[in-house]
């Protein structure tokens, strides 16, 4: 996605409910601090309790920090970054990554291995392709959709198992990590949070949420879902989060081409194309990487592969907004409703 897509996006996902601060004996009171920034192309909102003002602002310092260092080490679009050095080294023997970078590549893997291939960090040259012709306003030429997606092969990623070390086998591959990579960043601030003694986060970066503890009194977090049909609202009912992560991938951010038809930003690496007809996947997993790379993997499988997927897996729940026969449907994995806070009640 372009950064000017992200932000566009700005502040327009998750809205973080029904955390007013609730004093409990004098000494063990505990107060919200919220700050924002904007890395990696989106804003990144976090949430904290601390013990006092200060104690907060600097843990939510260091959270933005431990962003920042993600990105730096996992962004395509940054020349210095391990991605961008793995990437020019394609082809050739393998090569040292940063330990994040490394710890991405593997969860991706799986997250691969798991879907099918729905999920393919290796889609970059089909998202330059469709980036390029989607600026001059038609579908790129069947060959050349075809050359790049010979490039797209998650299992041409090789990963030494035990030290950082990573491998592009085919020249001309080109990894994105678009996909998931926000759900592990948040996942680490989240963990850093922790760390610090925070007893309660929720870290926001472009609708990636991770969530721990919860606010005091109260039994969860809430967080809205924003509405695909109504840009800047979020949907009726918001989501409980309890040590989870919450991820939507949308067809909002990036569309183009004939009148009528929206053009998804997520690819099927099977086909080579855009999805279409996938308005929003939201996706409940125990942390945050999980859902961030479900969401893109279901969106790819389809609406009701996507709820079957979700059935299948403890702690796993998806709702997914499509649009079928002109008409907008939405369908839930049976535990997702169970999540939903209809307005009138308390968490
Ligand atoms: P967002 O960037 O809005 O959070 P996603 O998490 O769904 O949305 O990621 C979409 C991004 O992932 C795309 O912009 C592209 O860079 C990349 N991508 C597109 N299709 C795939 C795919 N099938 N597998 C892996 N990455 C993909
Ligand atoms: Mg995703």
């Amino acid at each position: 996605m372009t950064q000017r897509a992200h932000n566009l996006s700005l502040f327009a996902l998750a809205a973080v409910l029904g955390c007013a601060p609730v004093a409990g004996g004098e000494g063990d009171r505990l107060v919200r601090v919220s700050d924002g920034a904007t890395p990696m192309g989106t804003y990144l909102m976090v949430t904290v309790y601390a013990a006092d003002e200060a104690a907060g602002r600097q843990a939510i310092a260091a959270a933005f920090a431990r962003v920042e260092e993600i990105e730096a080490a996992t962004s395509h679009y940054r020349e210095g970054s391990d991605l961008s050095k793995l990437n020019r080294s394609a082809g050739g023997p393998a090569i040292p990554v940063s330990k994040h970078l490394w710890a991405v590549l593997r969860r991706s893997a799986e997250v691969s291995e798991e879907t099918g291939g729905a999920l393919d960090v290796t889609i970059g040259p089909l998202v330059a392709l469709w980036k390029t012709t989607w600026k001059k306003g038609k579908p790129p030429p069947e060959a050349r959709v075809a050359a790049a997606k010979a490039l797209v092969d998650w299992r041409a990623v090789r990963l030494d198992p035990k030290e950082p070390r990573a491998q592009l086998l085919k020249p001309g591959m080109h990894l994105d990590l678009g996909a998931i990579g926000k759900g592990y960043a948040t996942d680490q601030a989240a963990a850093l949070l922790r760390e610090r003694g925070i007893p309660a986060a929720l870290v926001d970066l472009g609708g990636n949420v991770t969530a721990y503890g919860a606010p005091p009194e109260r039994p969860a977090w809430l967080v809205g879902i924003r509405d695909p049909a109504n840009p800047g609202k979020i949907l009726p009912k918001p989501i409980r989060l309890l040590n989870q992560g919450v991820a939507t991938s949308g067809d909002y951010e990036q569309f183009g081409l004939a009148p009528g038809h929206r053009y998804s930003h997520i690819l099927d690496p099977r086909t080579g194309k855009p999805l279409e007809g996938m308005t929003s996947v939201t996706v409940v997993a125990p942390d945050g990487v999980t859902a961030d790379g479900y969401s893109t993997a279901l969106s790819v499988l389809g609406p009701e592969q996507a709820v079957a997927f979700a059935e299948k897996r403890q702690g796993v729940e998806v709702m997914v907004i499509f649009q079928r026969d002109g008409k907008a449907h939405t369908l839930r994995s049976k535990g997702f409703s169970r999540l939903e806070v209809t307005p009138t009640t308390s968490p």
